[in-house]
């Protein structure tokens, strides 16, 4: 493992000071050492080489290693790597005025993000219900490299739990909504069923500055705020699915009680996921059907067109490609071109399915219809 110009470069000083100066590195107790290579495979510095005829790990980079870290000791179950006294470099710190070099640095980055736009979220999030919806948002947050730094989920399915976590290690999982219903963001992710329940649970436990996020339809904000005992920070949101690859569309309409700054910020926060455009709260369940639910129309066709595509002979690369664009292409053309929808299906002269058309559309009519009136229902 030899040092690249790259390497010697790079960590020829610390915070400044020539790296030669500081004596800070690993020893290795040769009698102790067992040739494991825990350190030479885990140190991501090249500090270690290792001598295969002796099955010995070297400190071959002395100064590659980062100052003050003792990871490899740690991860010496033998026990034969050692540092100096921490209090060393506690020492260089203060005697070379590192403290104020750091907060210098920590300006500069943080004059960085804003000129990048790259804020890192600073509220606390809650998410009561760990279920696919949150799991969407917290992966548009991931992706987006939004991640706040306290996000707390709970879920009464200890499983939900766990395999959350699995997939965001950097969350918080409890098994009740007392502490979720602390911060300053909660988002309402449970079944429509379970809402009054959860509602009377949290409610003395709601902060007067936190903000609630219903991801329900059906359940308006007045009802919500009634049984809240009148608590009027609300905001509802109607997410989607692609929101899981930065690309969802979820519309959101606010209650009174949030204010107008408070708004932009929701929103700049929410723009993360997607596009979140503020619309009126009556209209929130003719959302949920069409672009909530929306994708689930369109899906079933996909894969059956994947599968046809596959038992006339393409390859999956053929047929993804190919499906894609053909999809992309024909949003655009109905979107936007100034075709009228005749002309647009004029376009093409042999239309397969064209006797089926009718019942399709109907079926879209009476199902999304009788759907819509449910939601609407009080
Ligand atoms: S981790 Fe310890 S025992 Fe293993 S190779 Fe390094 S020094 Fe030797
Ligand atoms: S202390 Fe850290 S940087 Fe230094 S050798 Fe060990 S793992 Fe590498």
């Amino acid at each position: 493992m030899s040092e690249s110009i790259n390497d010697i470069e790079k960590f020829a000083k610390w915070k400044g000071i020539d790296r030669l100066e500081i004596d800070w590195y690993p020893k290795i107790e040769e009698g102790k050492c067992v040739g494991c290579g825990m350190c030479v495979t885990s140190c991501g510095r090249n500090v270690f080489d290792f001598d295969f005829k002796r099955n010995k790990a070297l400190v071959a980079q002395p100064n590659n290693c980062m100052v003050g870290c003792t990871s490899c000791e740690t991860w010496c179950v033998f026990d034969a790597i050692s540092f100096p006294d921490k209090e060393y470099v506690k020492g260089i710190i203060k005697k070379r005025g590192l403290l104020n070099l750091a907060k210098k640095e920590l300006e500069e980055k943080y004059q960085k993000h804003l000129e990048t736009g790259n804020e890192y979220i600073s509220k606390t999030l809650g998410f009561i219900g760990g279920g696919r919806i949150t799991k969407i948002i917290l992966q548009g947050l991931k992706r987006a490299k939004k991640m706040p730094y306290n996000v707390i989920v709970s879920d009464i399915n200890t499983n939900t739990l766990n395999w959350l976590k699995e997939m965001f290690p950097e969350i918080s999982i409890v098994p009740n909504n007392k502490k979720v219903a602390q911060q300053e963001i909660i988002f309402l992710a449970v079944h429509p069923n379970v809402i009054d329940e959860v509602l009377a649970e949290i409610k003395s436990y709601l902060k007067a500055g936190s903000i609630l996020v219903s991801l329900a339809p059906k359940i308006t904000i007045k009802d919500l705020s009634e049984k809240l005992d009148g608590f009027e920070r609300i905001v509802r949101m109607i997410p989607n699915a692609p929101t899981y690859l930065n690309k969802g569309y979820n519309p959101i309409a606010f209650s009174e009680g949030i204010s107008e700054e408070e708004r932009m910020d929701l929103c700049r926060i929410f723009s993360t996921l997607g596009e979140c455009p503020v619309v009126e709260e009556e209209k929130l369940e003719a959302y949920a059907i069409l672009t909530a639910m929306g994708p689930t129309y369109f899906w079933f066709q996909f894969d059956e067109l994947q599968n046809i595509g596959k038992s006339f002979g393409l390859s999956d690369q053929e047929i993804n490609e190919g499906i894609y664009n053909m999809l992309i292409g024909s949003v655009k053309i109905f979107y936007e071109s100034e075709l009228s929808y005749e002309e647009i299906i004029d376009l093409i002269p042999g239309k397969p399915l064209k006797d089926e058309e009718e019942n399709i559309r109907k079926i879209y009519r009476d199902k999304l219809g009788i759907l819509f009136k449910k939601l609407k229902s009080r």
